[in-house]
């Protein structure tokens, strides 16, 4: 045993040597760079972002010495709303097409021949549409040889998802401008919003015991938005009465409410109970739901979090898998490998988890981390305890006095099903 074990241990040394060897060798040898200067500027009028990057192509791969080789095109990744593509040098456009197999990205012809340590600058402009009061786009640049400089009219009330740039306001706009040797390797959302009047759009449901009246207060320019989230409510709403088992447990009408990320906290939306629900204006159907399903958890009197944020996630699921199961399908996935990819880290027990006023960079992975530990908790016991438990204990919670703990909640269930649900309970318990 023990001859063996020195055998691969020198084997795993000549390899690791072999692998060193190449990859610092590469570094030397096989450099190509871009150097890139991005700009986007808002331009509310024509309800358009307009990009402008001016690219710099540098060839100091040494494969292409003495003549040997050159650069003749260059792939490049553009979004999917990119519209009114362009691309041109000092003296003419240059010639460009889709990536075969390779969604957003496109093969653009220099040119002229690129050869050993010569570079190459040409530019790429495209324009993408905004919303007549919102603009939500996404800035996606690469490495660290890139500036970004974004132009917003100062009207605007504008979020990021970074905040190291610099500011200046320039006439009737605010320039943001990323310099040179930041790293860029995550899409950063831009949300930017102009304070408009308020429309309303108004609907109904009708549910069990009474039609509930519903009011969408939206901004100029979000008539679309405003319709689907009517639409939603009016679809969702009886979907809940039924998985509930609960008929609409609130005296009171519903009101949803268009907001910026300031409004929510960072949170998607939030349901305030008879003010309503606020919600975010890039969310829609699978936040709305949540916010809807919250009528029901708080009927409920559950006095922990878990409890609350989990049937509401796992009613966004039950109601989507009805209505949209795709939707449904792909929001389970994320959720489950969400909460697999932050355990090893952000684990805790959900006994003892508590939900921040505000969503923000500090404690973004912890939080985002409870919601998903509590939906998996939640979709298992809906798997392993049923639907019908799940409605006879709502019915039970819903007609108790006073609020309902974690000893309640677990001797409540455990009564309502026939099967051990330990399992479920190692998730909120501390170990
Ligand atoms: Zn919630």
């Amino acid at each position: 045993m023990q001859k063996i074990k020195k055998q691969f241990a020198f084997i795993g040394t000549f390899i690791f040597l072999i692998i060193f060897f190449a990859s610092s060798s590469s570094a030397d040898w096989n450099q190509t760079s871009t150097e890139v200067n991005a700009s986007y500027e808002v331009i509310s009028e024509d309800m358009t972002v307009h990009v402008s990057k001016v690219i710099t192509f540098k060839n100091n791969d040494a494969n292409t010495r003495y003549w040997r080789g050159y650069y003749s095109t260059f792939n490049y990744y553009l979004p999917d709303d990119a519209k009114n593509i362009c691309a041109y040098d000092n003296d003419r456009d240059l010639n460009f097409h889709k990536l075969d197999r390779m969604d957003h990205y496109y093969v653009l012809k220099f040119n002229t021949k690129v050869w050993y340590e010569e570079s190459y600058t040409f530019t790429i402009e495209y324009d993408i549409d905004i919303h007549k009061n919102c603009a939500n786009f996404c800035v996606n640049e690469h490495g660290n040889e890139t500036q970004v400089t974004i132009i917003i009219p100062d009207e605007y009330e504008t979020f990021m998802d970074r905040n190291d740039y610099s500011m200046e306001t320039i006439s009737d706009a605010v320039v943001y401008t990323f310099d040179h040797g930041l790293v860029w390797s995550n899409t950063c959302r831009v949300d930017a919003v102009k304070n408009t009047d308020i429309h309303v759009l108004k609907g109904t449901a009708n549910l069990k015991e009474k039609n509930v009246d519903i009011t969408v207060n939206y901004w100029d320019g979000e008539e679309e938005w405003a319709n689907d989230i009517l639409n939603t409510a009016i679809e969702t709403l009886p979907v809940l009465e039924d998985l509930s088992g609960l008929s609409y447990p609130m005296d009171y009408n519903i009101t949803i409410t268009e907001a910026t990320i300031t409004e929510t906290s960072g949170y998607g939306g939030s349901n305030n109970g008879k003010n309503g629900i606020i919600l975010l204006h890039t969310e829609g159907r699978a936040i709305l739901v949540h916010e809807l399903s919250h009528y029901w958890t708080r009927a409920c009197n559950f006095e922990n979090i878990w409890m609350d944020e989990g049937y509401a996630d796992l009613y966004t699921y039950l109601v989507l898998n009805q209505t949209h199961p795709d939707e449904a399908y792909s929001r389970k996935e994320l959720f489950f490998d969400q909460y697999e990819t932050l355990k090893p880290i952000h684990d805790f027990p959900l006994s003892n988890w508590t939900v921040p006023e505000s969503f923000e960079d500090g404690n973004a992975l912890e939080t985002s981390y409870g919601y998903k530990k509590s939906f998996v908790l939640m979709y298992n016991l809906y798997e392993d305890a049923g639907l019908e438990a799940i409605q006879k204990t709502n019915l039970e919670f819903s007609n108790s006095n006073d609020g309902i703990d974690i000893d309640e909640y677990v001797k409540s269930m455990e009564s309502a099903t026939d099967k051990s649900l330990n399992k479920e309970w190692e998730l909120v318990m501390p170990v």
